[in-house]
């Protein structure tokens, strides 16, 4: 009976974690065990600050041993090896064998390397967990030019450590803006023009083709034969589900993920996965999507534990919340952003607006840029993005609250809500209510 327990999640990401935890607030007489493979459990949004010191290399280590200790839940550090889904049965690296009543798979992604020459050269790295950290800091004393590839969150957050730090960064984008899944192009060239006053290297709209060196990286060719310096590279260029063990076992895949059902249930009964090894859904298009967000992996994790206890709940589909900031600008966005919903073909309206956060009277008051992103159909709320130097973070989470809702222009032009000039600007400016107002007019609904 040692080695049987009623649940058994392989993986202790923000998944995991949150899949255990609440499982265990619902079960307290349950046997739950989380295994990992990592030695240390990590925050990995936190990777990037540890580069210019912002935070030490201890300090986005979750103690997830203490965490789960307290709520009565194994850990054991291991890697799981094979799945028997006929005995219910997991085997580990270690020699360890479990029996599980349900299993939980949220074994992540690992960084997309392009397959490009010198991408194995050393001194070019890719960021997903504590050793690529401690690796790039073994070195960074003596790196002058580094170059980052991606102009995602992830890679513009490193483009921030490292000119934190005094290197002279250049930074490759293959489309012609800076973070092209996450703001419209206009808005997020408020961070282009802020990157180039601060004498970051651009080049957007540029492939990288090649890496050069002998041992080490020396230099960067681009498509259009251009040669950039490089003593670090950085590959920033997305992330593929980590799904070897799943395949091997019987569990359905495709070539983005662990295929599940709104329940999260895989094609074997018992047997469960989400967080970012998954394929999932769009909630505004029903179309195949990939989460690859702590946030979204957290979600999931408590919609999988309500449907192993056994209170069914349905997962409504990804909206993907997103936020980051870039030097001095939060940047977060949620839905169908502008670009994408054009590039998706969809018939929207939209409104912009630019208001103070604050009264401007008051000390710090900065501007803030939002958008909103309508069905132009039934007139719901399908994304919204915003970029300010104070943080967006409240409108990103309010919004999307709204979007799940399916609320309306009509709801949001007729919102309640707070407001006090010293946090956030006085009542007759709210910027949803704004760009609510203006749609439905553009809509000739008022
Ligand atoms: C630098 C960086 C910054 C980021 N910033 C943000 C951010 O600001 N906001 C945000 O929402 N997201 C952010 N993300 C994305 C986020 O980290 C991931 O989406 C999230 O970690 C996915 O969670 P997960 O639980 O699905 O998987 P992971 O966190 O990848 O965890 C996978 C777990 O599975 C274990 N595992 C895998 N295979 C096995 C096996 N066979 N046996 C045992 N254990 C196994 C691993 O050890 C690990 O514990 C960032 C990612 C990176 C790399």
């Amino acid at each position: 009976m040692e080695n049987r327990y009623d649940l058994i999640v392989i993986g202790a990401g923000p998944g995991g974690l949150s899949c255990a935890r609440l499982t265990r607030r619902l079960k307290p007489e349950w046997r739950i065990l989380v295994i990992r493979k990592q030695e240390k459990s990590v925050i990995p949004c936190a990777l990037p600050y540890a580069l210019d010191g912002t935070i030490t290399t201890d300090d986005y280590i979750k103690s997830d041993e203490k965490l789960l200790k307290n709520a009565n839940i194994d850990l054991i550090i291991d890697e799981v090896v094979s799945l028997e889904p006929d005995s219910n049965a997991i085997q580990t690296k270690g020699g360890g064998s479990f029996n599980y009543g349900s299993l939980v798979l949220v074994t992540g992604s690992f960084p997309l390397i392009p397959p490009i020459p010198g991408a194995n050269l050393k001194n070019v790295f890719s960021i997903k967990d504590r050793p690529d950290i401690l690796s790039i800091l073994e070195v960074i004393n003596d790196v002058k030019k580094a170059v980052v590839v991606g102009a995602g969150f992830i890679g513009l957050e490193m483009v921030n450590a490292f000119y934190n730090r005094g290197i002279e960064v250049s930074l490759v984008e293959m489309e012609k803006v800076c973070l092209p899944k996450n703001l419209s192009y206009d808005l997020s060239d408020v961070i282009k023009d802020d990157l180039r006053k601060r004498g970051v290297n651009l080049f957007l709209g540029k492939v990288l083709k090649e890496i050069k060196g002998g041992e080490k990286v020396e230099k960067c060719l681009l498509d259009d034969g251009v040669e950039i310096e490089a003593d670090l590279v950085v590959l920033s260029v997305g992330v593929r589900p980590e799904v070897s063990l799943a395949r091997k076992s019987g569990v359905n895949v495709d070539k983005r993920g662990i295929i599940v059902d709104e329940y999260f249930q895989t094609n074997i009964p018992g047997v469960y996965a989400m967080g970012d090894c998954i394929v999932s859904k769009s909630f505004i298009t029903g179309k195949a999507e990939n989460g690859f967000l702590a946030t979204n992996a957290a979600v999931e994790g408590r919609f999988v534990a309500a449907n192993i206890a056994g209170k069914k709940t349905p997962f409504p589909g990804l909206i993907n919340p997103a936020i980051t900031k870039i030097f001095d600008f939060s940047c977060g966005a949620v839905g169908f952003t502008r670009d994408a919903a054009r590039k998706e073909g969809l018939d929207f309206l939209y409104s912009d607006v630019e208001v103070y956060m604050r009264e401007k009277a008051f000390p710090g008051a900065v501007p803030l840029k939002m958008r909103l992103i309508f069905n132009r159909d039934n007139l719901e709320l399908i994304g919204a993005e915003a970029i300010s130097k104070e943080n967006v973070s409240w409108i990103i989470n309010a919004l999307s609250l709204a979007v799940l809702n399916r609320n309306t222009a009509n709801d949001l032009a007729f919102m309640q809500y707070c407001g006090h000039p010293p946090q956030i600007d006085v009542p007759a400016k709210m910027p949803v209510v704004l760009c609510a107002i203006d749609v439905l007019k553009q809509a000739g609904r008022l």
